[in-house]
């Protein structure tokens, strides 16, 4: 049994609790465990959480939220490919036009981060092809796998407003605070 084979199985049987980084060094008998977790999360899908994405955790402190598995991003694809896409579709999400480091809508306390998603799954025989890749931020990566899904509404008029200049956006918000305010 490897490393993160021995992590993946403590998270499993401690689902929905707060685990520490001694319990996982302990389990896993190496020190390198934080790049076990973290491709237990980019390469399996797992939902590990930390303090970046749930307040309620402190830094070192870890929990798998759920058995589901969110859909895998990017394997296999070359740090060349990677940059080629990013490049050609403007460091841009392809569903929402966000770019990496804006706010979550959906998670305050977490910010963008920008993933290569293939347009056809790789597990239903699509390729590693410029043609079936493109850039989706992590929140409509998530909104895909239907763990926090966004009424499709909502989402609709999000992906409008955020491809509008800034200008735009700040009339919007003033004007929806306007009309939150009593
Ligand atoms: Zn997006």
């Amino acid at each position: 049994m490897s490393a993160r084979d021995r992590i993946r199985e403590y998270f499993e049987k401690n689902i929905g609790k707060v685990i520490n980084t001694r319990e996982i060094r302990e389990v896993a008998g190496i020190n390198d465990y934080a790049r076990r977790i973290r491709e237990l999360r980019d390469e399996e899908g797992m939902q590990i959480k930390t303090h970046i994405d749930r307040s309620d955790l402190k830094p070192g402190e870890y929990l798998l939220e759920s058995l589901v598995r969110l859909p895998v991003i990017a394997r296999n694809v070359s740090p060349q490919l990677r940059m080629d896409i990013l490049e050609r579709n403007g460091f841009t999400c392809q569903l929402c036009g966000a770019g990496a480091g804006d706010r979550d809508p959906w998670n305050p306390n977490r910010k963008i981060r920008l993933h290569i998603d293939h347009i056809i799954p790789l597990s239903q025989g699509g390729l590693n092809t410029k043609e079936n890749l493109r850039v989706v931020c992590s929140a409509c990566n998530q909104a895909k796998s239907n763990i926090q899904p966004p009424s499709e509404s909502a989402r609709n008029i999000l992906i409008r407003i955020r491809r509008m200049p800034r200008s735009v956006k700040k009339e919007i918000y003033e004007a929806l605070k306007r009309s939150f305010s009593d």
